[in-house]
């Protein structure tokens, strides 16, 4: 059964009776069950979406249309929906229930969505490929010897692999982005304070975004559009108007676009020779169609991945102190002292990754050394901003490839954190200025595997940067017979 990739051609087809929304679930389930290895859900909610996909059919039947009347959507372990269990993958939270729904699940809830999961992720969204999951890793659906990317991968993998039609994740230094790139799918990071983080699980707060995952880019700015907007229960969360996530003709940037590039880009270390060579034949190509290309500088951006890691390790670091075996979380039985209970119950409920990074977080806030890092990362992250801002000057957007190449193996990258952290090279600068980022897949390797690219707008245009992406045409990558 067609379920269609994208709301505007499935909601044509529910109008005209071609299909109801109970079937399209069905197709969606049948689909999940038949790759169970995919691991991508934790948490199917079949009678559930069931039960809601009638009760919209009845809705339609009696006239009453919603604005994501029929999309299908799965929510990452990370954030909030009442009455549902969340665990951001992390043994220290299992079988914890949310009392409430986070503020962008309730407004998709109202705008008609339909949740037919919870997904998989690295634990507290800490990873670039999902293998730092207390519930084992993702596989990609377009190759299930790779990562799907992280630390969103279940929701970028249930997205590729036909499991629903959108999903949400949420980004720090790259997590929407990057799987969305390496499961060959679209993902937005919107600007920071665009969407409210009331019910989500907080990892780095000053850097955290919720976003969509999607097949194409319309549906991301509808499902932006429909999360953003004042929140009284997040005091970051920005009042400025929701419909500038939507492409209309006064957010859409205007031809040819000015998109900067930038020099020595081979030079940043690692740059995959199959995406340099794909990345060069896009800029060829938008010179031809006339688009401008200006190359400028940032040497800066070396210090984007040293800034990231010191201060999101250190908001972690304080955001995570309060799964203490007391509070919330995961207890030792044996513990009989409250430093043992603390001791034995973060020790046994966080993976190795969390733990490292609570470490991290801990010395770089330390009497001693604050100066010397947190302070000082303070600073270059105001650099990065100001120079983010010096960039744009006179154009559109940044274009950058998303990752340093398509999807690894497993096992690649995992024992060397290092090597890991460097996935994030060109995704973390839009968490440390806060700007929109979108990744939408451009090109198949020699191995046809899809290849991501971000552009990255200035703050609060993100209707204009979806519709840059989508005069740059994202290409369709389809790894399940989505007709059949
Ligand atoms: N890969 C980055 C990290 O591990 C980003 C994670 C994220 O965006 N949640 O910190």
């Amino acid at each position: 059964m067609n379920t269609y990739q994208q709301l505007s051609g499935l909601q044509r087809a529910l109008r005209a009776g071609n299909l109801c929304c109970v079937d399209v679930v069905r197709a969606f389930l049948k689909r999940i069950h038949e790759r169970p290895e995919i691991n991508a859900f934790l948490e199917v909610y079949s009678d559930e979406a069931l039960e809601r996909a009638a009760w919209l059919d009845a809705e339609h039947a009696a006239g009453r249309w919603y604005p994501l009347s029929g999309m299908v959507v799965a929510l990452k372990d990370n954030i909030a929906y009442k009455g549902h269990r969340f665990s951001a993958s992390s043994k220290i939270l299992e079988g914890f229930e949310s009392l409430f729904s986070a503020t962008a699940t309730q407004r998709l809830f109202d705008a008609g969505a339909i949740f037919i999961g919870r997904v998989n992720c690295d634990e507290f969204a800490m990873g670039s490929s999902n293998e730092n999951s207390a519930f084992g890793p993702v596989l990609n659906p377009l190759d299930p010897q790779r990562v799907p990317g992280g630390s969103s991968g279940g929701s970028a993998a249930a997205v590729a692999a036909g499991f629903c039609h959108a999903a949400l994740g949420s980004d720090t230094g790259g997590s929407i982005r990057q799987p969305a790139a390496y499961c060959g799918v679209v993902g937005l990071k919107p600007t920071y304070g665009r969407v409210s983080r009331h019910g989500l699980i907080a990892f780095g707060s000053s850097f955290d975004q919720i976003g969509p995952i999607t097949h194409s880019v319309e549906d991301a700015a509808l499902l932006t559009e429909i999360m953003a907007g004042a929140d009284e229960y997040d005091g970051t969360c920005s009042t400025r108007p929701a419909t500038e996530c939507r492409m209309t003709t006064q957010t859409e940037a205007k031809f040819p676009l000015k998109l900067v590039v930038l020099e020595d880009l081979e030079d940043s270390g690692g740059l995959d020779p199959q995406m340099f060579e794909a990345y060069q034949n896009l800029l060829v190509r938008l010179k031809a169609e006339g688009h401008e290309i200006i190359t400028r500088s940032l040497p800066e951006l070396k210090y984007s991945i040293p800034t990231y890691y010191i201060l999101a390790t250190a908001e972690a670091s304080s955001n995570l102190s309060r799964y203490s075996g007391v509070h919330f979380g995961y207890r030792n039985p044996e513990a009989t002292t409250l430093e043992s209970t603390y001791k034995k119950s973060r020790t046994e409920g966080f993976g190795k990754e969390v733990r490292r990074r609570i470490m991290l977080g801990t010395f770089v806030l330390s009497e001693a050394y604050y100066d010397a890092y947190y302070s000082k990362g303070q600073k270059v992250r105001r650099l990065l901003r100001d120079k983010s801002y010096d960039l744009l000057q006179g154009a559109d957007a940044l274009l950058l490839p998303t990752t340093t190449g398509a999807a690894f193996r497993f096992g690649e990258k995992s024992d060397d954190p290092i090597q890991m952290y460097k996935e994030d090279m060109f995704t973390v600068l839009a968490n440390l200025n806060g700007f929109p980022a979108v990744s939408i897949p451009f090109a198949l390797n020699n191995e046809q595997l899809p290849l991501g690219m971000q552009l990255m707008g200035r703050p609060w245009e993100e209707g204009k940067l979806l519709s840059m992406a989508s005069q740059i045409q994202p290409i369709q990558v389809v790894s399940t017979p989505l007709g059949a």
